[in-house]
């Protein structure tokens, strides 16, 4: 299974390209986790896009583009895999389209004031990458994954201002892609206001007619 994961900041294509890369055992492959990897480890690419990403700016599609080639053309992806943050552009989705055949997109649909409200107080694992909220899904102890003991960061643009821009950025530049892959007859809706666990089984039903 090929697939994209399309929605806004905070719909929760991470958490759930994670538990569907598990199910049904393909890679989850997260441009913003290997701009966040590279900057965490000060990388030439790292130096490159450590502000942008600060911001909520989009990394130039050149450069995504083809990170994400090298990325696709590993073992590990042939059978399938989740794209998750990639394509965010319409040049981006055009390119992909240049090297890839798809199986479907899954669109996230989920409000602006629901977004700001889990973005701003997103806490993540800074050893395993474990997700929590200070309000809907705190850690037991304060600062400390449940999971693994580690120290609970924000990311940096999670900031008020990071997540306006995000969301100006993802309205303007990548919504035109629900249109451009609904014409494909590609795209997959679902809601995802709700639980993890309520948005899983969306997918699943979603999904279910891939085999
Ligand atoms: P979110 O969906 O929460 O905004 P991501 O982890 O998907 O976060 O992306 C974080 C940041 O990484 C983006 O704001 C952007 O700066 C950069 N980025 C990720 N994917 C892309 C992409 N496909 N094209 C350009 N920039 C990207």
């Amino acid at each position: 299974m090929k697939l994209i994961f399309l929605g806004p900041p905070g719909a929760g294509k991470g958490t759930l390209a994670g538990l569907a890369s598990k199910e049904y055992g393909i890679p989850q492959i997260s441009t913003g986790d290997i701009f966040r990897d590279a900057i965490k480890r000060e990388t030439e690419l790292g130096k490159k896009v450590k502000q942008i990403v600060s911001r909520g700016d989009l990394v130039p599609d050149d450069l995504t583009v083809s990170l994400v080639k090298e990325r696709l053309d590993q073992a590990d992806a042939r059978k399938g895999y989740i794209l998750d943050g990639f394509p965010r552009t319409i040049p981006q989705a055009e390119a992909l389209q240049g090297f890839q055949t798809l199986d479907a997109v899954v669109n996230f649909a989920i409000s602006d004031a629901t977004v700001v409200e889990r973005l701003s107080g997103r806490e993540i694992c800074k050893s395993c990458g474990a997700i929590y909220h200070v309000k809907n899904m705190p850690s037991k102890v304060k600062g400390i994954c449940d999971a693994c003991g580690g120290p609970l960061y924000t990311r940096p643009d999670d900031s008020l201002e990071s997540i306006t821009n995000r969301l100006d950025v993802y309205r303007k530049q990548t919504e035109p892609l629900i249109a451009y892959y609904r014409d494909k007859k590609l795209l997959k809706d679902i809601d995802s206001s709700k639980s993890p666990e309520d948005t899983q089984v969306q997918i699943r039903v979603a999904l279910a007619s891939l085999g």
